[in-house]
């Protein structure tokens, strides 16, 4: 059975059981691009399987961002192409072997596979935006701004009305703030809408969205982005450490005025406090 489902004119999405995530691959002329390679070689070689049904031409990777569960499938994917922003190349080189012990010790189950995926980071880097041409059409990856991570590319195919958003947006969970800019991440997102305009936005995990999805989540993390902007003189005052975790009151205020799980609200706020104390984004001292 074909896996795939074409959302628009030869753009297909794969949804995985794992971690609920959604592959993208674009179908040119002369070549296909995968939107990012899943967690591990294993999981990689499934995709490469599946992929099988969508053409058999040459294949460019996108690596949205430099999370385990986008990255880790790559080497699978040589000697292809594999683009990305050059701040994911960077995260992949400065903090990929620690991330993959970290995922492996939190996960057993994938452990050994986590461990045999080699980190290989995009060979084709830019900053910005760049265009990659798969023969008849063209796909433009562009940086938007910082939000889920710092260096978050999102792939636009024009004429077709598609978006893959990558982890800037997510169906099904909350989003994930681990090393997120929660303040910069809703003017981000407004970016997005503006090059998604009426078309379908593919998120990172879960189902396909439309803009009134991706307007109602930049609301949920632009109304963490003030808390954390509004709260930070107060609680400097009180002596609050911005590297700490946030005050337990706001992480459960919070929680139950988005109506999400306590984790990701904690995870937004610290960020969002200690990126209005100025300790966020700040380049690590040599
Ligand atoms: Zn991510």
């Amino acid at each position: 059975m074909n896996p795939w489902r074409e959302i628009a004119d030869r753009v297909f999405v794969r949804r995985f059981a794992f971690f609920d995530q959604t592959i993208g691959a674009v179908v040119g002329r002369e070549r296909v691009l995968v939107i990012d390679t899943r967690s591990t070689l294993v999981q990689a070689r499934e995709l490469l399987d599946d992929l099988r049904h969508v053409g058999r031409l040459p294949h460019g990777v996108l690596n949205t961002h430099a999370h385990f569960d986008h990255v880790l499938g790559n080497a699978a994917f040589r000697p292809c192409e594999i683009w990305g922003e050059d701040g994911c190349a960077r995260f992949m080189r400065d903090h990929g072997l620690d991330r993959r012990a970290r995922v492996a010790a939190q996960m057993p189950e994938i452990a050994a596979d986590l461990l045999a995926s080699p980190l290989d980071p995009p060979d084709h880097t830019f900053v910005g935006e760049a265009t990659l041409d798969l023969g008849d059409r063209r796909v433009d990856l562009r940086f938007l701004g910082r939000g889920h991570t710092d260096h978050d590319v999102v792939a636009l195919v024009p004429g077709a009305g598609v978006l893959f958003a990558g982890d800037l947006v997510e169906e099904g969970a909350p989003p994930s703030f681990g090393d997120a800019f929660p303040l910069d991440w809703p003017g981000t997102l407004g970016h997005l809408l503006d090059a998604a305009g009426e078309g379908q936005v593919v998120p990172g995990h879960g189902e396909i969205v439309d803009r009134d999805f991706v307007a109602g989540q930049l609301g949920e993390i632009a109304f963490l982005a003030e808390m954390a902007r509004r709260l930070w003189p107060d609680l400097r005052a009180a002596g609050h450490d911005p590297a700490g975790p946030a005050p337990e009151y706001l992480v459960t205020d919070a929680a139950r005025h988005l109506g999400w799980s306590a984790g990701p609200v904690r995870e937004a706020l610290g960020r969002g406090i200690a990126q209005a104390a100025g300790r966020l984004g700040v380049p690590p001292v040599p």
